[in-house]
């Protein structure tokens, strides 16, 4: 029987780059998943085609999960329509690079309030109905920015530390209700985010990359399933990095 079988997984974002990988992950080891996205229907409909034809199971449902209403209904829709959610990623986020003499306060609050604020508004959703069931697994998407730090990034880091803190608490919280909260920091990603990075430092990122290459969506989505599992039972509170040593 495939590890995650029957489990209903919530993937914020899940419509395009990590997140649409994710969902296929998920769905390969038996999850039925729920593919959030804000805006593009019509790429989280094709997600959940292709996960449909490889005789998986998922279900497109919009939310916008950088106001608290937008993540509750959210939680509130997959939970009454697809059923219990045993798996959360919190996966959505987005950039607003600039140097901070530049950068506009529109930019760093929106930056923190989907990076952040959407997985505490998520996580705050899910925390009574997964304490009453005892059981669950949250994976929150953070990266190799909020551990180092980045010029031209200090929204985007802030709201990846911030994020690192939440697991942590929430690990902290939930751990003798027997909920897992786990976070992965990928390094840099072939997506749509990371598909205007200049040359000289996609050079730069591949130097000091050991594996010699940007990891791909798949990378992230292999990790996710293994933390999801029950193969990752004792691992709480962790911060795993995804990112060919670049952290290193
Ligand atoms: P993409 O820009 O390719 O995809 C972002 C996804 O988030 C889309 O599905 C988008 O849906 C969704 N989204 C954006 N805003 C909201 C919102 N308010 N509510 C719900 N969904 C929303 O990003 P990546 O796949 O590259 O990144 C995924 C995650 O991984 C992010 O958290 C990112 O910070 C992190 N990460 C990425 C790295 C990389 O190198 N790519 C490195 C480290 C971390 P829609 O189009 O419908 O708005």
């Amino acid at each position: 029987m495939p590890e995650l079988d029957g489990r209903v997984a919530l993937v914020t974002g899940g419509s395009r780059g990590i997140g649409a990988a994710i969902c296929t992950e998920l769905a390969s080891a038996g999850a039925e998943v729920a593919v959030n996205y804000a805006r593009d229907a019509s790429a989280a409909n094709a997600v959940c085609d292709a996960v449909r034809e490889a005789g998986g199971s998922a279900h497109a449902v919009q939310g916008d999960v950088s106001t608290a209403e937008g993540a509750a209904a959210l939680v509130g829709a997959v939970e009454g329509d697809i059923g219990p959610i045993a798996i959360l990623v919190n996966n959505a986020g987005i950039t607003r690079d600039d140097l901070i003499m530049r950068l506009s306060e529109e930019d760093w609050r929106s930056v923190i309030d989907t990076n952040l604020g959407g997985a505490f508004f998520t996580c705050r959703a899910l925390s009574r109905p997964m304490l009453k069931r005892r059981t669950g697994v949250i994976v929150n998407i953070t990266s190799i920015v909020g551990v180092h730090g980045n010029a031209g990034q200090t929204n985007y880091a802030a709201s990846k530390a911030g994020l690192i803190g939440l697991t942590k608490s929430l690990a902290k919280e939930l751990g003798g209700r027997g909920i897992r909260v786990n976070a992965i920091a990928p390094g840099y990603i072939a997506t749509e985010l990371t598909h205007a990075l200049p040359d000289q430092a996609r050079e730069a990122i591949l130097g000091g990359t050991p594996l010699g290459r940007l990891g791909e969506p798949a990378d992230v989505a292999r990790a996710v399933r293994f933390l999801c599992s029950d193969a990752a039972g004792f691992i709480t509170g962790d911060v795993l990095a995804v990112d060919g040593g670049l952290g290193i």
